[in-house]
């Protein structure tokens, strides 16, 4: 929801941003992390590359190599663009997956939908072209806030997972457990599934990814179906059980899975409690990105 107001926020400001946008320049040395206060920002595509049938990883370049984007722990992009030359904009937030540390770089994994206004835009990019950017904070992450969250996502809902949970992981000072739930369609959707690996075998009882994948092909190694009560209850997640008291949960996938988990108001054709209050986390313990 809090991308939802940020976008609110940066329709509003789409007026100044027209005219930022004719003085930013993607070459300027700036001396300081670009992204470190709101402001648009255009940034010069370095590389694309497809990383699996429907994923591209693009590297954008910082104007100032020696500076990291600025970009605080769980923070997105709003990408903004006029896509075959629209009149109004494509506004679409997207979750950088390098290390934030990182000087010189913002990387985005961006999955195409067939007819998708940004994500077909962004695909089409090529190095030497360019898209607008501004930063937008997601959740304020605060390290040992709690013993463990869960994070449950769907699809393309994984990169703001990813960051965080490397995040977490990479600051010695921050204990969180993490137990993560990724529902994708096949198993071809899967993408940073080497750098998941790569934690859980260096974090072993601090990280646990589980795979759930719709259609699984022969011989698929992960559990098949939809995230239900059960396949949480059995990542160990119930929200009533005695270890769990102090577990948050995080969520980021599509509107239907979105809607499954959180459950549906009266208005939207009968209200459903939503299979994460069916586990016992009230609203308070859940955060959407
Ligand atoms: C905080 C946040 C971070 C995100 N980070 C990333 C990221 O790192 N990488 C990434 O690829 N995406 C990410 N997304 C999703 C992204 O913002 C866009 O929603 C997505 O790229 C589709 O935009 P579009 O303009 O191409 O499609 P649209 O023109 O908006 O929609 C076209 C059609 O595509 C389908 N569609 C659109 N969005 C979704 C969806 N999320 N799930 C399933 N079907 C959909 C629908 O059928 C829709 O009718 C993120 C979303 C949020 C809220």
């Amino acid at each position: 929801m809090s991308t939802q107001v940020a976008v609110a926020a940066a329709v509003a400001g789409i007026g100044v941003y027209a005219l930022y946008l004719r003085r930013s320049s993607a070459s300027a040395q700036t001396g300081k992390p670009i992204f470190g206060s709101f402001g648009f920002h255009s940034l010069k595509l370095h590389s694309s590359e497809l990383i699996n049938h429907n994923t591209k990883k693009l590297r954008f370049e910082l104007p100032d190599a020696s500076q990291p984007s600025g970009l605080s722990l769980s923070s997105a992009l709003l990408t903004v663009s006029f896509p075959n030359g629209r009149w109004l904009p494509v506004l679409r937030p997207y979750t950088p997956t390098n290390d934030l540390d990182e000087k010189g770089f913002v990387e985005l994994m961006v999955k195409h939908y067939p007819g998708g206004k940004q994500s077909t835009h962004i695909h089409s990019l090529k190095p030497g072209d360019t898209l607008t950017f501004a930063p937008i904070p997601e959740l304020k992450w605060s390290p040992n806030k709690y013993p463990h969250v869960a994070m449950i996502a769907g699809g393309a809902g994984i990169t703001p997972m990813y960051q965080l949970a490397r995040g977490i992981l990479k600051n010695p000072d921050d204990q969180t457990r993490i137990t993560l739930v990724w529902g994708v369609n096949t198993d071809e959707d899967i993408f940073l599934g080497d750098e998941f690996s790569e934690l859980e075998k260096k974090f072993p009882g601090r990280f646990k990814v589980h795979y759930v994948v719709a259609t699984p092909k022969a011989g698929s190694p992960h559990q098949k179906g939809f995230v239900t009560k059960q396949i949480l209850e059995g990542a160990g997640l119930s929200g009533s059980s005695e270890k769990n008291q102090g577990t948050h949960v995080l969520v980021c996938g599509p509107p239907p899975m979105e809607a499954a988990l959180k459950g549906t108001k009266k208005f939207l054709g009968g209200a459903q409690p939503g299979l994460l209050a069916e586990l016992g986390y009230g609203k308070d313990r859940i955060f959407s990105f």
